[in-house]
């Protein structure tokens, strides 16, 4: 037992490695099986307009029950598939799944976009390009019915490769939003640069709206300044009716949030708008009508 074997068994007790590690290492060896043997899960969240209440579009929220650990949110599990090589196939199982669910409210006559979010790492891949195309053509979807989500920081960690990345997209004819808007360090002008259609306001500052001051400064001001871009304003994170009325005052075009809908399976989506028009049939925010 000399000075360097307790120094070594020093390093082994350090919290961080001791509580974090494990986890983590937990995680990537259990999340290669789920995504290579296809189980994980997307669950989508409705998008409404703020003025009608109608439903036109869902984000794709991917979920994952691991085996010992339950679930584990897509906040702690995609960094860690980022890390892992595993977000190229996590993003194509995403992607496949919720295309196959457009297609599936297609054939029973209800046309809903799907959004699906982008990680950096993602924007990085040359193949993603030619797999979303290939998976389009699978499903028989539309470009324009489908939504890609990026961050201001992912478009920043390598704007050259991520803007060709985008502009190619753009040229298959999808959409593309920029997604936490107004968290991230780019700089107005960017958006200007950017091949985008929409931008969603980050939910911190949504949630502040009714405590009032300055966060419905920052909501008017990204609404004013879509409405002048000519861009679609969604802002997620909508917890209640109030802050849904102070966002109809503002102009804003789409909202997202639990008090609409959480996230979904999909096989739930078409009872659950079924379900919505036999007992709400408008919602309409009266003041923007
Ligand atoms: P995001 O894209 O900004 O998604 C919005 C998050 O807010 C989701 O968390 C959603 O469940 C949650 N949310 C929705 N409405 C409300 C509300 O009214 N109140 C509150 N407090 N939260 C609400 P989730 O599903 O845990 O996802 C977290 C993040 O993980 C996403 O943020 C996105 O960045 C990432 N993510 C999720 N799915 C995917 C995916 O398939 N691929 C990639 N690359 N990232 C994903
Ligand atoms: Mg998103
Ligand atoms: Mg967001
Ligand atoms: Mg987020």
């Amino acid at each position: 037992h000399d000075a360097k074997a307790s120094t070594r068994g020093l390093r082994v007790f350090d919290p961080t490695v001791a509580t974090e590690d494990p986890r983590r290492l937990a995680l990537a060896t259990e999340l290669r099986t789920a995504v290579h043997e296809g189980h994980l899960e997307v669950h989508v969240q409705p998008q409404a307009e703020v003025a009608t209440g109608r439903v036109v579009s869902v984000e794709a929220l991917v979920r994952w029950t691991h085996p010992q650990l339950g679930r584990v949110g897509p906040d702690e599990f995609i960094p860690v598939a980022e890390r892992s090589g595993l977000i190229g196939p996590l993003t194509t199982l995403v992607l496949d799944r919720s295309l196959a669910a457009v297609a599936a409210w297609r054939a029973a006559g209800t046309d809903l976009s799907v959004a699906v979010n982008l990680s950096t790492r993602s924007l990085h891949d040359t193949d993603l390009v030619d797999e979303v195309q290939r998976l389009l053509r699978r499903h028989g979807v539309p470009a324009d019915r489908l939504t890609l989500e990026v961050t201001e920081g992912s478009v920043m960690a390598d704007p050259a490769r991520t803007i060709s990345v985008l502009h190619r997209l753009r040229d298959l004819g999808c959409l593309l939003s920029v997604d936490d808007f107004g968290t991230g360090y780019s700089s107005l002008s960017y958006l200007k640069k950017l091949p985008v259609h929409e931008v969603k306001i980050d939910q911190s500052f949504v949630t502040g709206l009714r405590r009032g001051g300055e966060d419905v400064a920052i909501v008017r001001a990204i609404v004013d300044l879509g409405g002048h871009l000519g861009l679609t304003v969604v802002a997620e994170g909508v917890e209640d009716q109030a802050t849904w009325d102070l966002l109809a005052d503002t102009g804003c075009d789409l909202v997202q949030g639990w008090h609409l809908a959480r996230p979904m399976a999909t096989d739930a989506l078409l009872p659950w708008l079924q379900q919505r028009e036999r007992t709400a049939p408008h919602r309409p925010a009266l003041r923007a009508l």
